[in-house]
């Protein structure tokens, strides 16, 4: 009764059961039996997947799905059928249906349905936009493109009413890092506003992500902070869904339906930036100007599930990719290649995840999040030492040390929870920066 209706394309599963809504592939927190945000039941969209591979219609999995359209919910689809039959006229399109071949037939059936969920202020599809020739909007954008190996970090904004905190961490940073992903609304918990603490960050002369949730914007105030971030000079925006609000702050607030998720907000930025329009086909004055960004689940439901949600964003606008925690080589291995056999390697740039361990309730605390995989010898080496910070630091080491060596990485994400101090002589003893002696 979503009355916009997509099972044509999504191996005839309704996704209207997942809690987030989403209507073009699994969260990061999608495994093969249970959804991340309810246990007690199965990820609808692992289970359309699945069903899709056995009927060989993964491919149709690809094509950008657009939100809903409000005025149709609650009522039935059948309608906009019947309606698409009127315009097409039902004589002609029945006469064609039994007098052609069967792949003329597969084209009609298609088309038709084609028409009715692609409505013309999305014409969402599954082919790539990559954007016309450019220089580089950003200094993350020129370091990226010109091979160099880039490092980000995340930072979480303050829940306090000054900066004094956050201008501190983030002094921590410049020089070690290229730019700071500032998140918005992690774990569905209010913090300072991303759009403001990222414009904080230019000013101690590094470069933000600005992080934007889906979960929390409706299309309307999306697109506003949209325009206001490259007209504020915020150049590398990183979207995403977001945390489902049962995970965050109580009493929950009324969020069981979301407008929109990531891939479709990178579909509407992309279309801002390289057709200058508005979703609801306005043209804008000035073009804004940004590098896209979106995240990657590397353990989430399988690797080539994972391969084609990023072929999605990919297709949609991302330009780069941040990863999930990567902890499990090998699989991130197998997710490099589900990502190679996509051609993706090639159209994207890709940050491997990394969190610093160092200490074991930061431990039992990764064990916890969705789309995070911890292989055993890890867990055990922790667990066993006499020293828990020197061995910390040496799987941390480590981990960057075959990371960094993956064919397909070309920079790493760190996420060390303000632990800067830290993170910074991490970087200095991996080899990957050297920062100025007066500021180490
Ligand atoms: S795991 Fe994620 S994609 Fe799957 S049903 Fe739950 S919220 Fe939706």
């Amino acid at each position: 009764m979503c009355g916009n209706c997509l099972l044509q394309e999504t191996a005839f599963i309704c996704p209207m059961a997942c809690p987030k809504g989403l209507r073009n592939g699994p969260c990061g927190g999608s495994t093969p039996d249970h959804c991340c945000v309810d246990e007690s039941r199965p990820c609808i969209w692992f289970a359309i997947f699945t069903r899709a591979d056995k009927m060989g219609r993964l491919g149709k999995l690809l094509e950008i799905l657009p939100p809903l359209d409000w005025d149709k919910a609650g009522t039935s689809a059948l309608r906009d059928v019947y309606e698409e039959f009127l315009a097409d006229g039902i004589g002609k399109t029945f006469s064609t249906f039994v007098q052609s071949s069967n792949e003329v037939r597969k084209q009609q059936w298609d088309g038709f349905f084609s028409e009715i969920r692609q409505p013309d202020w999305w014409a969402g599809d599954s082919q790539p936009h990559p954007p016309s020739a450019h220089k580089p909007v950003s200094k993350l954008e020129r370091i990226l493109s010109s091979g160099e190996f880039a490092l980000t970090c995340e930072v979480v904004p303050p829940i306090s009413g000054d900066f004094f905190a956050f201008d501190s961490n983030i002094q921590k940073l410049v020089e070690v890092v290229d730019a700071v992903n500032v998140t918005d609304g992690a774990c569905a918990l209010p913090r300072t506003s991303s759009f403001v603490c990222s414009l904080r960050v230019t000013e101690h002369g590094i470069e933000p992500i600005l992080q934007m949730a889906a979960r929390d914007r409706t299309r309307i105030s999306f697109q506003a902070d949209l325009l206001g971030a490259s007209s504020s000079g915020i150049r590398n925006l990183l979207l995403i869904t977001g945390d489902h609000p049962n995970k965050g702050a109580q009493p929950f607030s009324k969020m069981d339906i979301w407008d929109f998720d990531s891939i479709q907000a990178l579909w509407i930025a992309r279309k801002l930036r390289d057709e200058g329009l508005m979703l609801d086909g306005r043209q804008v004055e000035n073009q804004p100007s940004y590098f896209l960004g979106a995240a990657a689940a590397p353990f989430a439901s399988q690797p080539k599930y994972q391969a084609i949600r990023a072929e999605k964003k990919v297709n949609a606008g991302a330009q780069f990719l941040q990863t999930n925690l990567v902890f499990d080589i090998p699989r991130f291995r197998d997710y490099l290649e589900a990502l190679d056999q996509r051609n993706l390697l090639n159209r994207v740039h890709l940050l491997a995840g990394i969190a610093p361990i160092r200490s074991l309730k930061m431990l039992d605390y990764l064990q916890q999040l969705p789309g995070v995989q911890i292989p055993e010898t890890i867990i055990q080496r922790l667990h066993n030492t006499k020293d828990i910070h020197q061995e910390s630091h040496q799987v941390n080491l480590e981990l960057i040390e075959k990371v960094r060596s993956l064919p397909g990485v070309q920079g790493i994400h760190f996420m060390a929870n303000s632990n800067f101090g830290n993170l910074r002589r991490l970087i200095t003893e991996s080899g990957l920066r050297q920062p100025h002696p007066s500021k180490s």
